[in-house]
């Protein structure tokens, strides 16, 4: 098998990349996904050489982060899972600028700023996902989104590294221009911060935290709010009012606590997943006439 040989190449010319199987679902917030190649590469060569064999045989590959808005088939991944684990994990200061390296988490960078006292992510606080993940998705929560702070990123594409500046990565509701293009790799994301006093911050980040905890199941396995808004309703109450809260399909149930959220009660799999979120949609839009549109991203 190719995916075989893949392995092989990256086995012999990357000898400090990790290379194992295993099952998607432990690399994912919600626990599912059958098992698949991943690789842990420590350096950008090693990177660049590991999407060059993937090219050469024809085999796909993704690059995932914290593994926290992704729904993996059950069948696993039919490529390379490139995990950014061990790279990209620095963050340094340069004024009040940060400069995050892809893989670190957004939990980590917001917690540095506020050291720093430097404010601009507090409503971000608590989203579980990587750096590059949120700027990938221009993730956002409570009026804000990582897209208000991004003052710059650098990414690999085709063998070459580019820096762009915010206003040409098209950062607007959950969409960056790095959806739109294959074969993207983030690296460094530059936060642009302002001063303010630590006491402050902290306060904010504090009661974004407890908001989180208060009205979202984060002691279930979740991908997070499953559903795109739709202009200014949010579409965990057009779901409540369904009556859907608590509906489940074998482990996946539309969380009681958040109708947003689908959890894993378990040992839920992607077709659970995937049906209840059809039966969903199709609920929705016979007593609302609106079509939920997925924010969550299927991976086969
Ligand atoms: C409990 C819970 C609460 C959440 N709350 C929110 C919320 O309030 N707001 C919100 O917006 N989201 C929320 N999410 C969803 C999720 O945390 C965010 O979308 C987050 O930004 C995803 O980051 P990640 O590193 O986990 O990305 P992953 O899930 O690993 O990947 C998501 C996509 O980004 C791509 N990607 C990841 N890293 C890179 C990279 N370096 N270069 C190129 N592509 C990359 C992947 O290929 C994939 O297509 C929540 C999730 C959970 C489980």
């Amino acid at each position: 098998m190719k995916i075989k040989e893949v392995i092989r190449k990256i086995k012999k010319n990357c000898k400090q990349a990790k290379v194992y199987k295993d099952n998607f679902s432990n690399h994912t917030s919600i626990k599912i996904g059958g098992e698949s190649y991943f690789v842990e590469p420590n350096n950008l060569g090693d990177i660049i050489k590991i999407i060059n064999y993937c090219k050469q045989d024809n085999i796909k590959h993704m690059i995932i982060g914290n593994g926290t808005n992704i729904v993996v088939s059950d069948k696993g991944y039919g490529g390379i899972v490139i995990l950014l684990k061990k790279v990209f994990c620095n963050i340094e200061k340069d004024g009040d600028t940060l400069l995050c390296g892809a893989g670190v988490s957004l939990f980590r960078i917001c917690d540095l700023a506020k050291d720093y006292g430097l404010s601009g992510l507090e409503n971000l606080y608590g989203i579980p996902g990587s750096i590059g993940g949120a700027v990938y998705m221009n993730a956002g929560a409570y009026g804000a989104s990582i897209g208000d702070v991004v003052k710059g990123v650098l990414y690999l594409k085709n063998d070459k590294v580019y820096y762009d500046k915010a206003k040409r990565l098209d950062l607007s509701y959950r969409h960056s221009i790095f959806m739109e293009q294959n074969d993207i790799i983030i690296l460094r994301v530059d936060i642009q911060l302002v001063p303010l006093d630590k006491s402050i911050i902290k306060e904010k980040m504090f009661e974004i935290l407890k908001k989180r905890y208060d009205s979202q199941p984060y002691n279930m396995p979740s991908a997070g709010s499953v559903f795109k808004r739709i202009d200014n309703v949010p579409v965990s109450k057009l779901i409540d009012q369904c009556g859907l809260k608590g509906v489940s399909v074998g482990d996946c149930q539309v969380s009681t606590k958040h109708a947003g959220f689908i959890v894993n009660k378990g040992h839920a799999t992607c077709k659970d997943f995937q049906e209840l979120v059809k039966y969903i949609q199709k609920i929705v839009f016979e007593k609302h006439g609106i079509a939920l549109q997925c924010e969550v991203i299927f991976i086969k």
